[in-house]
């Protein structure tokens, strides 16, 4: 699995004409590892590159070349994986302590695609962004209300979850 992602990594540079550089190869690496969107400044933290800002020049070229992607989270820019090697995901926030549950569900991809036709526009991509409360946080919050989820929503939601 890791091989095939290098290859394709190698594959997608020299089609573009880019040199494979060390710092390169390690934000590559640090995204494959991640499992989660991270901040640039945790990419250049994990790449252990010795120039950051060799770090922070490679993210843009990356997204370029659709290798990684930017993800907003509230007023945050943190990138993953971009679309050369998974699709596209989305993510569900926790508001108190900042937790990322990932999920992908057809219908929502299938609601935007039909929303924006409607507005006479030809679809070409979406951020979408949902925030909550997690268990834990939940459990915390002993001093307000408990939060519980509407049951018929719940049951109504087919989701995978793989954060
Ligand atoms: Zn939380
Ligand atoms: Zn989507």
């Amino acid at each position: 699995m890791q091989r095939n992602l290098n290859q394709q990594f190698t594959y997608i540079m020299r089609r573009r004409g880019l040199k494979n550089t060390s710092t390169r190869k390690e934000v590559f690496e640090v995204l494959c590892q991640a499992g989660k969107p991270l901040l640039l400044k945790e990419i250049a933290a994990r790449a252990n590159a010795s120039h950051p800002s060799s770090v922070y020049r490679t993210l843009p070229l990356f997204e370029k070349c659709k290798i990684a992607r930017k993800v907003s989270i509230g007023f945050k820019t943190l990138y993953e994986l971009g679309d050369n090697f998974t699709n596209h995901q989305h993510y569900v926030v926790c508001e108190e302590c900042g937790r990322i549950i990932r999920f992908k569900d057809s219908r929502l991809e299938y609601m935007a695609h039909k929303i924006t036709l409607a507005a006479g526009m030809e679809p070409t991509g979406h951020f979408i962004e949902l925030s909550g409360i997690c268990e834990q946080c939940q459990q915390k919050m002993t001093f307000r209300d408990k939060i519980t989820p509407c049951s018929s929503e719940r049951g109504s939601t087919r989701v995978s979850y793989n954060g």
